[in-house]
């Protein structure tokens, strides 16, 4: 078991519970554990259960995964290139869910692994690479396909259509359904409380937030603020890997920010590993990301963005900045 070496004292801002600074956190011990099986797990059931209490290594990192009592258990399965679905197994009930299956084949891998059947799909938004997997994952379990009414004609299977504001259930835990258009028009997260986890697609990201194919920078504003006004210790599962590139952009706007050094020296660490950085943290991205920091002074100067301008049309400034950065 290795270490991770130190980050700075801002850093542990980020760190897990003071219960944890002395023991690997249990996203870690999951991943590592996941690596050898091929598919890395992220837990957010009671975390005293997931440490060998005989062990002590010295670890510090972000972690970031919850630590509120819940039966949820999260696992992360890499898809395709850099993306992520999630599988969600309620430990109670034995219920399986998939959020943003991109191909079928590493979910039902893991499921095969676990034991597990399916009983839901749930999509964050209609494209290919977030509902790849959906009909031959249907086909196979007779799972339901839960996504936005506003995709229901570009969500492949859909049978369950969800609105703004509607609470559903996955296995007696609530869910809460936020239109967070911005990438697309239909776009949805889901949060779910009783976990303190919210899936956030392609609209959130660890340091970025989604291209603007469809929607207006206003849009993703609010669709942002949204999701960053959860609890600090909400955990942030987005649809893929980009948190280094990310990274990258973040610190040539706003290169004195020294919790962002230390977060940007830890996820080249991480990577370095070919671990993920996923999930990340509300109070994380409201520290480090730019895309959260429109009214930043530091920020606006490197990108020219005037005082007055507001933070809508920061953010398109600061989007269009990213998309032409060459990392
Ligand atoms: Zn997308």
């Amino acid at each position: 078991m290795q270490a991770i070496s130190k980050v700075s004292s801002a850093a542990s801002l980020f760190r897990c519970s003071t219960k944890l600074t002395s023991q690997p956190c249990v996203s870690q011990l999951s991943l590592r554990k996941g690596l050898a099986s091929g598919v890395m797990k992220l837990f957010s059931s009671p975390l005293k259960t997931m440490f060998d209490a005989g062990r002590s290594v010295h670890v510090s990192r972000f972690c970031s995964t919850s630590n509120i009592p819940s039966s949820l258990q999260i696992e992360l399965v890499p898809c395709l290139a850099d993306n992520y679905a999630y599988i969600l197994h309620d430990e109670e009930t034995g219920t399986v869910g998939v959020v943003d299956p991109s191909e079928a084949v590493p979910v039902m891998n893991a499921l095969k692994q676990n034991g597990q059947n399916l009983t839901y799909i749930l999509n964050t938004h209609h494209h290919y690479d977030h509902t790849g997997g959906n009909l031959e994952l249907k086909d196979k379990y007779g799972a339901k396909v839960v996504g936005s009414a506003l995709d229901r004609k570009r969500i492949p299977g859909i049978d369950i259509a969800l609105n703004d504001g509607d609470k559903w259930e996955f296995a007696g835990h609530e869910v809460h359904v936020m239109e967070t258009p911005g990438h697309t028009l239909g776009h949805i997260s889901f949060y779910f409380p009783g976990a303190r986890a919210v899936f956030t697609g392609d609209t959130l990201f660890s340091l970025s937030c989604g291209k603007l194919f469809e929607g207006t920078p206003e849009q993703m504003l609010a669709s942002l603020q949204r999701i960053v006004a959860l609890p600090d210790d909400t955990s942030i599962y987005c649809g893929h890997e980009y948190t280094l590139s990310n990274s990258k952009f973040a610190l040539s706007v706003e290169p004195t920010n020294e919790v962002l050094q230390s977060y940007a020296a830890y996820v080249a660490e991480l990577r370095g590993k070919k671990l993920p950085t996923i999930p990340t943290t509300v109070k994380m991205e409201k520290a480090c990301n730019p895309f959260l920091r429109t009214g930043n002074m530091d920020i606006r100067r490197a990108l020219g963005i005037q005082e007055t301008a507001d933070e809508a049309e920061a953010l398109g400034v600061i989007r269009r900045a990213k998309d032409g950065f060459k990392s």
